[in-house]
């Protein structure tokens, strides 16, 4: 093409300047995994783990058992078993590696358990006050007719019955309540960024379709969520904009949902042939 009139304009986009706010801009609104590199005792989990989920998109992160996803999302969490070698994890372009868990989940991060804990005698409608307390600035009061009226407003949205919030925090709680309690408690907090890590198996249909609603219902162009799951069973009711595979510590496969059906039909054993033969 020859040049004309309007190259002059459209070039001016390509400004180094233009490129930094471009780039300042997906960096303020996504979360970014960059080559994370992590140990437990001497052992490598993660390596060399990059992964990048900007607001607006749900994206599904799935593996075999024992491949790193859970120690991802712990490492997110700041948890402290965790010993990361080098990388970031960027939130909002911030590094949030070595901060504590709960400035880190003041910077907007939610983890849901895998295997949430028991809280006897603390009961749901406490226990979310103070999560919400706990992440006030100092000399803010707490407003409490304000917390229920927006406790109950989740509940409708969700449909979880009134009672709920009286029972001791997922104290002989089924596999469905458990999950209800850490997507009230999701709601409330009101994460930028979500990351839920599902149990390889014990889910029954109604608890996935609970999680799946929760995200469903949550999901907004203000919030990302990173999904983990082992089976393509909880994709049927969320359905992801990405889809990553993760192997041995590291992301080796990328696509989108049709990525999970083809794992469900031709198994973890498929990514391990094609990554052998590439
Ligand atoms: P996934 O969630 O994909 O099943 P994990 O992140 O739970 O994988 O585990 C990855 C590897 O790290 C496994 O080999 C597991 O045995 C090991 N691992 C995880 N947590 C610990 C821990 N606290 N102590 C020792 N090894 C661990
Ligand atoms: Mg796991």
């Amino acid at each position: 093409m020859t040049p004309g009139k309007y190259d002059a304009p459209i070039n001016r986009f390509k400004h180094p300047f233009v490129q930094l706010v471009k780039n300042n801009h997906l960096m303020a609104n996504q979360l970014e995994i960059r080559n994370l590199n992590v140990t437990i005792g001497d052992k490598p989990i993660l390596k060399d783990f990059s992964l990048s989920i900007p607001k607006g998109e749900v994206h599904a992160l799935m593996g075999p058992n024992g491949t790193g996803k859970s120690t991802l999302a712990k490492v997110i969490a700041g948890h402290e078993d965790y010993t990361v070698q080098s990388g970031e994890v960027l939130v909002d372009g911030v590094n949030i590696i070595g901060m504590e868990p709960d400035e880190i989940a003041r910077s907007g991060v939610f983890l849901a358990f895998q295997y949430p804990l028991e809280i006897p005698g603390v009961s749901i409608a406490n226990f979310i006050r103070a999560a919400l307390q706990s992440r006030m600035a100092e000399g803010e009061t707490f407003n409490a007719p304000a917390y229920y009226r927006s406790l109950y407003e989740k509940m409708d949205l969700l449909q979880i019955d009134r009672k709920f919030t009286a029972r001791s925090v997922n104290e002989g709680f089924s596999g469905g309540e458990k999950k209800r309690c850490e997507i009230l408690q999701m709601a409330m907090l009101d994460p930028k960024y979500c990351i839920m890590d599902e149990t390889d198996s014990g889910l029954d249909i109604d608890a996935l379709k609970i999680v799946a609603n929760g995200v469903n219902v949550m999901r907004s162009p203000d919030r990302a969520f990173l999904v983990i799951t082992h089976y393509q069973r909880l994709l049927d009711y969320i359905v992801p904009d990405k889809v990553h595979v993760m192997w041995d510590g590291r992301i080796v496969q990328s696509g989108n949902k049709e990525l999970a059906l083809e794992l469900e039909s031709k198994g973890y054993n498929w990514v391990k042939e094609e990554l052998a033969t590439s």
